[in-house]
């Protein structure tokens, strides 16, 4: 039981170091038919993200790596039955190979071994279908622009290792015939534990860690991600993701709703900053009554830029990429209000305060770092130090996109 059953030792490396990197990862005959291999009918993906999007093809890309409807069947024959190494190379030649530091030799061998050990005498579920889901994955990718290059890279690996050493028999029948691998995961996502303990094991073989560069915290992170993922694979699972996926844009839509305060027209904007920071101040007074620690406060003017920057933009940003392309109206609104917040912070003669949390005494107006320029809008890169405008009563941290921020006192930050 200590060893994953399915996993063989197989050995590509030696022979790549050797002879070189071919164009497109595997040796063919073909190379040229391989570059071509056109599309059904497919089409690209317009307005893709900055890091992911389709762009010309490279030297090593296949010319419709980010066409939905690539010809998948003409490269598992043009490279001799490696698709999914073939267009694996080509998706990650784009910039994942670049960004994660993955030597171009140790990624080919993971993958051909992760090919070998796709079963090819399966009809379906072999490597042909695993280049399929990793190429249709590295599509749908590019439209939203809203994940972070290890997300992507995980999705991506995911698809490629979700059905590896596939028995071409379903999860139901690995039961009823009380298999090895149903005793082994207790009659649950069988198949599914399956894939995962070989697509991780494999890692491990000689030169096929291609997450070698990692952080440990990146490779914790995009285990974890990569484990969720396959799981929700398991079609017993189907009904109950698709009930989760309605809930979920429900629940975010009552969120983004509780939090649209910044998106409205100025005037409307106004009257509820004023509003919430009424009742902020109230809760200070009874604080102050009852002999409580009175909790911190800001400007309402750099309260409100600190909202919107932290808090609302990033909010309101991935919604209208993930769910509602139309938004960008009320996102030009929420940019318009910020930059009228912005221009009414008062300019202190003074140096900004020092780096750190610590709270503003109240009344006084906080330095908020003024960006530099006139821009409409900053993005916000992960600051190394918040500004003190964005403490809140409550102090609860929240996280937003990564940054521990603690939430702002400011209008709409819900209840
Ligand atoms: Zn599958």
């Amino acid at each position: 039981m200590s060893q994953i059953s399915g996993v063989r030792k197989l050995t590509h490396g030696s022979s790549l170091a050797a002879a070189g990197i071919p164009r497109f990862g595997v040796r063919t005959e073909h190379e040229a038919l391989l570059a071509k291999v056109g599309d059904l009918g497919g089409y690209g993906v317009p307005g893709a993200g900055p890091t992911h999007g389709p762009c010309p093809s490279g030297p090593q890309e296949l010319e419709d790596t980010n066409k939905w409807g690539l010809n998948v069947f003409k490269v598992a024959e043009y490279s001799g039955n490696h698709p999914l190494t073939v267009i694996m190379y080509s998706i990650f030649q784009r910039d994942l190979m670049k960004t994660f530091r993955i030597p171009v030799d140790t990624f080919i061998t993971y993958m051909l071994t992760l090919e070998d050990h796709y079963h090819a005498d399966v009809a379906y579920h072999n490597s042909i279908h695993a280049a399929d889901v990793a190429q249709s994955t590295h599509v749908l990718l590019s439209t939203p622009a809203v994940f972070t290059d290890l997300e992507i890279m995980a999705a991506i690996f995911a698809s490629a290792i979700h059905d590896v050493d596939h028995p071409g028999v379903s999860n139901q029948f690995l039961i009823n015939t009380n298999s090895e691998l149903a005793l082994m995961y207790n009659d649950t996502s069988v198949l599914e534990n399956h894939h995962l303990a070989v697509g991780f094991k494999l890692l491990q073989e000689e030169n096929c860690d291609i997450f070698q560069n990692l952080s440990k915290k990146q490779r914790q992170s995009l285990r974890k991600m990569v484990i969720d993922m396959v799981l929700a694979t398991d079609m017993s699972k189907h009904m109950n993701l698709l009930a989760d996926l309605k809930t979920m844009v429900l629940q975010n839509m009552v969120h983004c709703a509780d939090l649209s305060n910044p998106t409205k027209p100025l005037e409307l904007y106004r009257q509820w900053t004023d509003r919430i920071m009424g009742e902020f101040f109230r809760q200070g007074d009874q604080e102050r009554e009852k002999g409580m620690e009175i909790s911190p406060m800001c400007d309402k003017h750099t309260a409100s830029v600190g909202f919107i920057d932290f808090i609302a933009h990033p909010l309101w940003e991935t919604w209208a990429d993930l769910v509602h392309p139309d938004a960008q109206e009320l996102l030009d609104t929420l940019e318009d209000n910020r930059e009228w917040y912005h221009s009414m912070i008062p300019r202190s003669p003074s140096p900004p305060p020092p780096a750190g949390h610590g709270a503003s005494p109240a009344g006084t107006v906080c330095s908020a770092p003024i960006p530099a320029g006139s821009q409409r809008w900053m993005p916000q890169e992960p600051p190394g130090v918040l500004p003190p405008l964005l403490l809140c009563p409550d102090a609860a941290e929240l996280e937003v996109d990564g940054i521990q921020a603690p939430r702002a006192p400011a209008p709409g930050a819900g209840r």
